[in-house]
């Protein structure tokens, strides 16, 4: 498929792509478009930031402008990528359009959303919490949609929103196309894949659980307490917006903090913050107001900065399939990025399940790890669960393919680094 004309859409969404500089469809693009226009329910996977929002928003919004009535729901696990999403139809739909879309999350006024839900609203956009409390306010209804997407499921069942996804499914009519997209394939994903769909198509761009083969890795075996030293080191030698991933609200707080007292325009983002800050935040990092974000893995699924050039993991996940989606959140759309993982000896399980689901048919294998420091000798010597880590992994691990470097750090501990100090007190 050459272009976007090829595919018969209207005449305003063929505008509006050639506004947003969409000159031909992604692969997923091109896979999803016609079976969607075709009616066919669709169960998709595709490495992030291949053009995913498009592959369902496109056909979608055809469908939509073609007809008077059709009404579509999108359900997104995190609200920032609720409005990501809000934000790509409403350019999709063009200024002038008459068609409305809403989007319902939580953190926001509901008043503001049930002023929106009064102009009637044929594409609904928002996280499943606050979807649900409008339907039990009777504010929303659904049963007019003909569409359903479910945007990164997995994640949404990680979050604990199953229960609310099947609530939620009760409001709408049995007769609707349903669009499943999910990064991993886990049982639970099937078996709701089993519930929902109707002999559903399933499309996947890129095998399962691989990334953009445009990111270059580098794992640094380190110890906690050299972490923030490390951090800093990092940051003063790459350029460009750097997203850092952080184990808690509080340690994405205290990083930032720190940060900005190095210096470095940095901000913090988590699910405790008012959404009224989690946008400023999000929209200064976007704006390059500031140059690093600390976030929870609230900002691993589906966040689209385009010039965001480097993720470091100063924490690794707990779930090795967030990795997948931390890291995705550079390369996109063709782009090259850079993924860092500062590994503490603590932390080598963690690493171990990464590089399993990212390269499940090699060896895996680590070797007892060399530390120079007497913090470490302690900590190997009285190792809580009998594992040890090499600085050099015996098997040179390379996750997602591209290239990739393993080395320890030698930054010491500065005095003002409270993060780490604290810690390595405990
Ligand atoms: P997504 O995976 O939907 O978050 O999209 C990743 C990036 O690709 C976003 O910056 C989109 O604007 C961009 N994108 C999506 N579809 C196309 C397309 N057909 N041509 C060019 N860029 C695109």
């Amino acid at each position: 498929m050459e272009n976007f004309e090829n595919l018969g859409l209207c005449k305003a969404l063929n505008t509006s792509l050639n506004k947003m500089g969409f000159k031909k469809p992604t692969p997923i693009q091109a896979q999803a478009i016609p079976l969607i226009i075709e009616g066919r329910d669709l169960l998709g996977s595709a490495s992030t930031g291949t053009g995913k929002t498009g592959a369902f928003a496109i056909p979608v919004i055809d469908k939509i402008i073609s007809t008077d009535d059709e009404c579509a729901l999108i359900i997104t696990p995190t609200r920032e990528l609720a409005k990501q999403v809000v934000s790509v139809v409403r350019d999709l739909l063009g200024q002038s359009s008459q068609i409305k879309a809403s989007c319902l999350i939580g953190g926001e006024a509901i008043s503001k959303q049930l002023s929106q839900l009064k102009r009637k609203p044929r594409i609904i956009i928002g996280t499943p919490g606050r979807i649900y409390d409008h339907l039990e306010r009777g504010s929303l209804g659904l049963k007019n949609v003909n569409h359903l997407v479910l945007d990164e499921t997995d994640r949404m069942l990680d979050m604990g929103f199953g229960i609310q996804i099947d609530q939620i499914l009760k409001f709408m009519p049995q007769e609707k196309q349903t669009l499943m997209f999910s990064a991993t394939f886990p049982k639970n994903i099937i078996t709701l894949s089993k519930k929902y769909l109707k002999n559903p198509e399933r499309i996947s761009v890129d095998k399962e659980n691989t990334l953009s083969k445009n990111i270059k890795h580098e794992i640094i075996n380190t110890d906690n307490s050299k972490k923030y030293e490390l951090l800093i080191e990092q940051l003063e030698k790459r350029e460009g917006s750097i997203l850092v991933f952080a184990k808690t609200k509080h340690s994405t707080e205290k990083i930032a903090k720190n940060l900005k007292k190095d210096g470095i325009k940095a901000g913090a983002l988590n699910g405790d913050l008012r959404q009224s800050k989690r946008d400023k935040i999000m929209r200064s990092f976007r704006e390059k107001k500031i140059r690093v974000l600390i976030a929870t893995d609230i900002a691993s699924r589906g966040l689209d900065v385009p010039h965001l050039k480097h993720v470091i993991n100063y924490d690794l996940p707990q779930v090795a399939e967030d990795y997948i989606h931390r890291i995705g959140r550079t390369a996109r759309a063709g782009e090259s990025g850079e993924a860092i993982c500062f590994v503490s000896p603590s932390e080598g399980h963690l690493w171990l399940n990464i590089d399993m689901l990212m390269n499940p048919n090699a060896k895996h294998q680590y070797a007892p790890r060399k530390n120079t420091s007497s913090r470490s000798r302690r900590r190997k010597a009285g190792s809580s669960n009998g594992k040890s880590f090499s600085d050099k992994p015996k098997r040179k691990s390379n996750a997602g393919s591209s290239k990739k470097t393993i080395r320890s750090s030698d930054a010491k501990p500065k005095k003002r680094f409270y993060a780490a100090k604290k810690k390595s007190k405990k």
